[in-house]
């Protein structure tokens, strides 16, 4: 599903993603840890085109996509969620989903659309809604959510565009127990018919839900194969995940 050979981005000095060889077989969820500062984010924005690499190929599906647009690459059935929440505080969680239904049908984002053409969109946004367990919450304004509904409202806004490639950027990031726990469920009930790359920092997500692992550091793979092969790797230990998880 997913190919990188070569795959380098340089930032004035450092590479920041350095060498990168992913393979994400179709069907899976694959990890990428790694510490901060290791070029996880850096290599997903390379991934959908947000940036140009400085070397190397992307492939998706087989097809080339190094350098096109992320639009472009969108359209090849790509979406991605961000580290960092990034929604409009005065829409509805209704609105969100419209707009994002309308840009993956190439309609442009219009927040001025008419009743009668938003209407349309109505049935699949419930469903949505309904797939991240914010049905009940459909037109209260997104700035009201909780932190964890504001991911799953995310999380749903990816799922709009039906991509076969989603990219997740820690889903998890600064949740409690409860709203982890929910969050691999959601994870596990919409990778159907597709495949996940997810950004994860805590280990029992990476347990539960991946297939295989890649790790970097220094913008380099250290280490790559099923999660229990690759949390007992002495480099990935030395490197990372230090003793809580060797204890696991
Ligand atoms: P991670 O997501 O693994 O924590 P990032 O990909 O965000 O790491 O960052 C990798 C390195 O690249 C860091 O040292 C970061 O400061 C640097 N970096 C990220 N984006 C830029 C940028 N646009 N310009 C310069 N340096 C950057
Ligand atoms: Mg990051």
């Amino acid at each position: 599903m997913l190919r990188t050979r070569g795959l380098a981005k340089e930032f004035t000095g450092f590479r920041a993603v350095d060498d990168v060889e992913l393979d994400v077989m179709p069907g899976t969820i694959h990890a990428l840890v790694g510490p901060n500062g290791a070029g996880k984010t850096t290599l997903f924005n390379l991934l959908t085109g947000f940036l140009k690499p400085s070397a190397g190929t992307i492939e998706i599906d087989g097809h080339d996509v190094t350098g096109m647009r992320p639009e472009r690459i969108a359209q090849r059935g790509v979406a991605r969620s961000f580290q960092i929440t990034s929604l409009f505080d005065e829409l509805t969680l209704a609105e969100h989903v419209e707009l994002a239904l309308q840009g993956r049908d190439g309609q442009g984002y219009r927040f001025w659309r008419s009743d009668k053409k938003l209407r349309r969109y109505r049935g699949e946004t419930a469903d949505l809604l309904e797939q991240v367990g914010l049905a009940d919450h459909a037109s209260r304004p997104a700035g009201s959510l909780a932190y964890g509904q504001k991911r799953a409202l995310e999380l749903a806004l990816a799922l709009a565009l039906s991509p076969r490639l989603l990219l997740l950027d820690e889903p998890t990031a600064g949740m409690g127990a409860e709203d982890v726990t929910r969050t691999i469920e959601l994870i596990q009930r919409v990778r159907a018919d597709r495949t996940v790359v997810l950004v994860e920092h805590n280990m029992k997500v990476v347990g539960d839900l991946t297939d295989r692992v890649t790790v970097l550091q220094f913008g380099k793979v250290l280490a790559e194969g099923p999660y229990e092969q690759v949390r007992a790797d002495p480099r990935v230990i030395t490197a990372y995940l230090g003793e809580s998880v060797a204890q696991r």
